[in-house]
């Protein structure tokens, strides 16, 4: 009588996971496809030995960020000789270059495929003649020059701000909606300008929360990263800052022991990153997250959504498990604004609802960011999800779950505590 409900608990068990298994068999089918950096680690490896050689650098110099920097890869003549190109292709790098720079470190070009065109970093970092075909899209649609109260910062929330570092970057992402601030060369905040923000920060006492961005924060030098460390340290107001950078995708050499060292005495410290896809976690990305994560550094990333980049419910669901591999928490998916020069990356909402609804349930709450849609005229991050709530009554709600099994959940007011506890 009890083996038998033993046996029977243990029947529909297994009838269930025979369940689950199924609904993870295409995503394991399709990741095949996927291209991931960790596993291309020869590849890159030979990428780089042949870039090395077109520059006339040493393994040396590769892994000084310094070199990795003044070394960028920014003429149609360097690039053809690591990766092939349509005459097309060239007139069309040469013809945008002179509207809208671009910059690729050589580690990250090393990353780009030599023949696919469609090549994700490819994508991301070389112009393509859809930047200049396609005249629509804003200038500024975050409408940052109006939420600029003082100095560099940007202030769109009650509690929190940005403060803009530079407009530097290692690598000049062809999507930036800060495409306005790249210009043609780079340019560090004045120091100046950098303390009227520092002084607006001391004088605004809600002010919790620091964003120190760009551009990308750690392209300026340690000494003056740590400079504007200990003025926001020395306001006892500010809880805690935030880093925002892209050097661990593009430039992870840039992630020192000296840096790390010299940050962990500022803590709370924060990290945001921005990885896109799944073949920019490489074995050189991983180790500057662990340096970081080792600092005592919690790591976030804040994805893009982008057109044939990322746009994919597979390539996403992978992109967050690599990361989670390498120690940093999936935090944001943007929906990609409208920004003019990157229109072609633009995808319909539907697309983030979709990536949305084949992670929850399907995969670990850990890997599940937050898709945000950014109302116009920076009026704010808007997160939006698939549809969960049916519909609801006066005590009850109606629910679908993951799997799209709708059922009815009760909604009782809830009751004062001082009537529960007296
Ligand atoms: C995105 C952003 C922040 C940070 O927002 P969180 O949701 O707290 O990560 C702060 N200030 C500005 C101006 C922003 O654009």
């Amino acid at each position: 009588m009890l083996m038998d409900k033993i046996s029977e608990r243990r029947r529909v068990s297994l009838e269930r996971a025979k369940e689950l298994k199924s609904r993870i068999e295409d995503y394991l089918e399709e990741r095949k496809k996927i291209p991931r950096g960790l596993y291309m680690q020869d590849e890159f490896e030979k990428a780089k030995k042949k870039i090395l050689d077109v520059l006339g650098g040493t393994e040396e110099d590769w892994n000084d960020y310094k070199w990795q920097l003044s070394n960028r890869i920014s003429d149609v003549e360097t690039l053809s000789k690591i990766i092939n190109l349509s005459d097309k292709e060239r007139e069309a790098i040469e013809e945008i270059g002179k509207k809208y720079r671009w910059a690729v470190s050589p580690y990250y070009a090393s990353l780009m495929d030599v023949d696919d065109k469609y090549d994700p970093i490819r994508l991301l970092a070389i112009p393509i003649a859809a930047e200049i075909e396609n005249e629509c899209g804003e200038s500024d649609p975050m409408a940052e020059e109006y939420t600029n109260p003082a100095g560099s910062i940007t202030r769109r929330y009650p509690d929190r701000l940005i403060i803009n570092v530079t407009n530097e970057c290692a690598m000049y992402c062809r999507h930036c909606q800060r495409r306005r601030n790249i210009g043609q060369k780079d340019e560090h905040t004045s120091t100046e300008v950098i303390k009227e923000s520092i002084e607006y920060i001391r004088e605004n006492k809600e002010i919790r929360d620091v964003l120190i961005t760009g551009g990308d924060a750690l392209t300026i030098p340690d000494d003056r990263l740590e400079w504007i460390l200990q003025e926001l340290k020395s306001i006892p107001h500010v809880e805690y800052i935030r880093l925002g950078s892209r050097t661990p995708v593009t430039l992870p050499q840039r992630i020192t022991d000296d840096l790390v060292n010299m940050l962990k005495k500022y803590h709370p410290i924060y990290l945001n990153t921005h990885f896109n896809h799944p073949k920019e976690i490489t074995e050189e990305s991983k180790k500057a997250c662990e340096k970081l994560a080792n600092a005592g550094i919690p790591l976030g990333n804040q994805a893009v959504l982008l057109n044939g980049i990322n746009n994919d419910k597979y390539v996403m669901r992978s992109l967050n498990h690599e990361l989670l591999k390498i120690r940093v928490r999936p935090y944001y998916i943007f929906h990609a604004k409208h920004v003019k020069g990157t229109t072609h990356f633009n995808t319909s909402i539907d697309d983030g609802i979709e990536i949305m609804e084949y992670l929850r349930g399907y995969t670990s709450g850990m890997a599940i960011p937050t898709y945000i849609v950014n109302a116009p005229k920076g009026q704010g991050k808007t997160p939006i999800l698939p549809e969960y709530l049916i519909s609801r009554g006066k005590d009850y709600f109606m629910i679908r779950t993951w799997e799209g099994k709708v059922i009815k959940v009760e909604n009782q007011p809830t009751k004062d505590i001082r009537e529960i506890l007296y």
